[in-house]
């Protein structure tokens, strides 16, 4: 169970071209006082009674704000973290906003997990996105975490100005040598009000298509599960804020956007499989229960563009026995084995070998 807070834009020293913190959060209040904080986490813990809550203050730049202000934020916490009723603490932060002593000073008051807002690893892009730090500083951020003990989570987004494919599976392939515990992608969007819609609106920029960026998503998603990294959140959670008219100018949006590059990478492998199927109308597949749906894709997409190739799925049956990673594709006559980790692959361009 995680509690949030929402300390949207405090702390950060300006702000970087594609954030628009209140409109992701859909908040623009005050930092949270104690007795907020108390109530807040009461209130989770009185709909799922005995299951320790996870308290996360996401957004902002957690340790750019005055010492005080973090003081007043985890002072709360230290009773209910004694009791065992709050388990664990993540906050969000900048590389730039890391030392040893702030470090520290997180770990004497219960702070688990550090989200570091990475964005790309490439200089040139961190320079055009007016983030303040380069790529240098994220080593060392990761490094002094990990030295205190602290998980460490790392942000990216692909699709920056200056960036491309390559650039940002380059950042990728940098950021799983950092060794991070888990990662979160967000492909970059156009926000009314920031410096990128500017950009966009003048014709200097051009975010990646909703295609785009699911294919691209798809070849990181991939490097990452080869690497045993996981990816826990894939294109930004859909919010009433966000829903708002105007609110995106443009860019790769979907509310379902993680199913999107799930599926497309199963796409892949079943047409890979399929080869030699064509013209068979009674197929098979045979799945894990959580890759049915994937397997059909968002309103029978990846049925439909199969069956364009004369290849018809008539039945999708779920397997325990299977992995998520494996399917099996038959008829009556042959059968097919694939699997997402070893059968398909992406050069660095995060094009399909085939
Ligand atoms: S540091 Fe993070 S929260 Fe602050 S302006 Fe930049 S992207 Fe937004």
């Amino acid at each position: 169970m995680i509690v949030p807070f929402f300390i949207s834009h405090y702390g950060c020293p300006h702000q970087c071209i594609f954030c628009d913190q209140r409109s992701i959060t859909g908040q623009s209040q005050p930092l949270p006082l104690p007795e907020e904080i108390r109530s807040t986490i009461s209130s989770y813990r009185a709909v799922s009674p005995g299951i320790p809550a996870e308290v996360a203050f996401f957004g902002g730049t957690f340790t750019m704000l005055p010492l005080a202000d973090q003081e007043m934020l985890l002072a709360p916490l230290q009773p209910l973290l004694a009791s065992g009723e709050v388990s664990s603490v993540r906050i969000s932060t900048r590389p730039d906003a890391i030392t040893p002593d702030q470090a520290a000073f997180l770990v004497a008051r219960g702070v688990t997990t550090v989200e570091l807002g990475v964005q790309s690893l490439d200089d040139h892009v961190l320079t055009i996105a007016e983030r303040g730090h380069c790529a240098k500083d994220v080593g060392y951020a990761v490094n002094v975490l990990r030295a205190s003990g602290l998980r460490v989570g790392i942000q990216l987004m692909p699709g920056l100005p200056l960036s491309s494919a390559g650039k940002d599976i380059a950042s990728l392939r940098a950021a799983i040598d950092l060794c991070p515990d888990f990662l979160r992608i967000y492909p970059a969007l156009v926000l009314a009000g920031t410096k990128l819609a500017g950009l966009y609106e003048n014709g200097s920029y051009q975010p990646l298509t909703l295609e785009g960026a699911v294919s691209l998503c798809a070849a990181l998603l991939h490097r990452c599960m080869k690497a045993e990294l996981p990816v826990i959140r894939i294109g930004l959670q859909a919010s009433d804020s966000l829903a708002e008219p105007g609110k995106i100018i443009a860019g790769p949006y979907h509310p379902a956007f993680r199913q999107l590059v799930e599926s497309k990478l199963c796409y892949y492998l079943l047409c890979l499989m399929a080869d030699g199927f064509a013209g068979r109308d009674k197929c098979t597949v045979r799945c894990a229960p959580s890759r049915v749906s994937d397997i059909a894709g968002q309103r029978r997409i990846n049925l439909e563009s199969l069956a364009g190739k004369g290849i018809v799925i008539e039945r999708i049956e779920s397997d325990r026995s299977l992995s998520p990673q494996e399917f099996v594709l038959y008829d009556a006559s042959d059968e097919r084995r694939g699997n997402l980790l070893t059968d398909i692959e992406f050069n660095n361009e995060g094009e399909l070998y085939v």
